[in-house]
């Protein structure tokens, strides 16, 4: 056995083999020459374990390709692209929503270069960060005033501070919905010091519930989107223009989280009726807020547009210096409102809409291209077919409510369906799809079409290992 450890290679000529691997040139000499040393770790490992057992097993030739594998699966990002064949367009675990091109563009910007991010180029003194967005937010849904923060959640968290703090906040119970992250309304409102008065019952609650509750203590009305679960049957909410009818009545201001919150209106793309913020605006909520990241498909971002009085204690609240919105953010989220300014244009231009609203010709269409192009390239291994399916909108948006898809499903002649899903994990890039019926189904829905050629290439790695 120790005469095994004299047929090592040493660290150093690796090393050079390695710098001389165009691929691998560029990496930092130091994270090199640490991976390799954790190489030869494991295989003095397997020496001692008798896993290795002949010299021949430990020639330079026979492990370069070896530490050269490792080398690229350890060296590179951890946090990378993935290819989403899911069929989910807003998938919180992959990302949510993807940025326009001119989104990004305005992001590459604001990061490489100074900006007038709190400078006021009238005056030459210092300015607002919110200002950037706040008319174009107002142009869009109507709103007197407007706020951006971190995310939704840290929405809900201020408006709930600034409006209700060590006060209560009535709420029917059947929208203390858990989003989902731990994101859970009644969790939320304790951490901002609000108290929560839950009112109704779970399937129905009405305009009395409310009104019975409401007290001297009573700060606000709030309606919560019920986002990612749906109740059907004996069920019953009160609208929120009998809402704002209540709120008038007490003098009570009533609160909005709508959730995903979408700017464009989806019937007109076919789909299920959302309320936009704009109606919500017009139906007399003071404060709505939603998730720039949903379906307005722009970055993470949480929206506060509402009443002039109430959002500007928004923005003096210490809590907004802490949960603000950072400037690459701030950069796409105003290129991705620039884009709503033309709706008809918005439902092509943002590509969460695009992907949300694609038809199923379109998209049958790009199913038997993305089967052709596998066939070209691993033809022989598999067999593809074209299904109807579904997808999903994703992100608490539209429950439950399928999206028709024409799917390419892949079934592999040597391995399981399983285990091919399991190496389409660690292919370059990952390649994310899902099983149905014994197959692995790709939703064209969630793919670029430039992406079909990675998507190949991915399934070619996973079946020659
Ligand atoms: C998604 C969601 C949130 C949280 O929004 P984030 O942007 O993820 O922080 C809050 N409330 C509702 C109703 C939601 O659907």
């Amino acid at each position: 056995m120790s005469r095994l450890f004299q047929h090592l290679p040493s660290v150093d000529p690796i090393l050079t083999a390695l710098t001389d691997d165009s691929t691998l040139a560029a990496l930092p000499r130091p994270l090199l020459r640490e991976l390799v040393n954790e190489f030869l770790d494991i295989k003095r490992e397997e020496i001692r374990s008798g896993v290795v057992s002949e010299p021949e097993e430990l020639a330079f030739e026979r492990l370069l390709p070896a530490v050269m594998a490792m080398v690229r699966v350890k060296a590179r990002p951890h946090f990378r692209r993935v290819l989403n064949a899911t069929g989910v367009v807003i998938h919180t675990n992959m990302g949510r929503s993807l940025l326009a091109p001119e989104a990004v563009q305005a992001v590459v910007e604001a990061c490489a270069r100074y900006s007038n991010l709190e400078f006021d180029l009238a005056t030459g003194e210092r300015g607002s960060r919110y200002s950037h967005v706040e008319e174009l937010l107002c142009t869009i849904t109507g709103a007197e005033a407007a706020v951006v923060v971190n995310n939704n959640a840290a929405a809900v968290m201020l408006m709930l501070d600034t409006l209700a703090k060590g006060r209560e906040v009535i709420v029917s119970r059947g929208q203390l919905v858990e989003i989902g992250g731990s994101f859970r309304i009644p969790d939320v409102m304790a951490k901002s010091g609000a108290t929560l008065r839950e009112v109704g019952a779970t399937n129905r609650t009405h305009v009395r519930d409310y009104e019975q509750a409401i007290g001297d203590n009573t700060a606000a009305l709030m309606r919560v989107h019920t986002s990612n679960f749906r109740m059907v049957g004996f069920t019953g909410e009160v609208d929120l223009p009998r809402m704002r009818e209540l709120g008038d009545r007490y003098g009570l201001p009533v609160l909005e989280d709508l959730g995903s919150g979408t700017l464009f209106p989806l019937e007109r793309a076919g789909m299920p009726s959302e309320p936009t913020v704009q109606e919500v605006v017009r139906q007399g909520a003071d404060i709505v807020s939603f998730s720039g990241d949903k379906v307005l498909g722009g970055p993470q971002a949480g929206i506060i547009v509402g009443r002039e009085e109430w959002i500007s204690r928004i923005k003096v609240n210490p809590m907004n210096r802490a949960l603000r919105i950072d400037k690459m953010t701030l950069a796409a989220l105003e290129a991705t409102l620039r884009l709503y300014l033309d709706m008809d244009s918005a439902r092509t231009a943002v590509p969460t809409l695009r992907m949300i609203t694609a038809e199923y010709r379109q998209l049958r269409s790009r199913a038997a291209t993305l089967r052709r192009t596998l066939d070209r390239a691993v033809g022989e291994q598999v067999e593809t077919s074209v299904r109807r399916g579904a997808s999903r909108v994703g992100g608490g948006a539209f429950p439950e409510r399928d999206l028709e898809t024409a799917l390419v499903a892949v079934v592999p002649k040597n391995i399981s369906v399983d285990e091919l899903r399991q190496r389409l994990l660690a292919t370059d890039p990952p390649l994310v799809g899902r099983i149905e019926d014994n197959a692995f189904c790709l939703d064209p829905r969630t793919l670029a079409s430039d992406e079909y050629r990675l998507v190949a290439e991915a399934l070619n790695q996973a079946l020659r290992q």
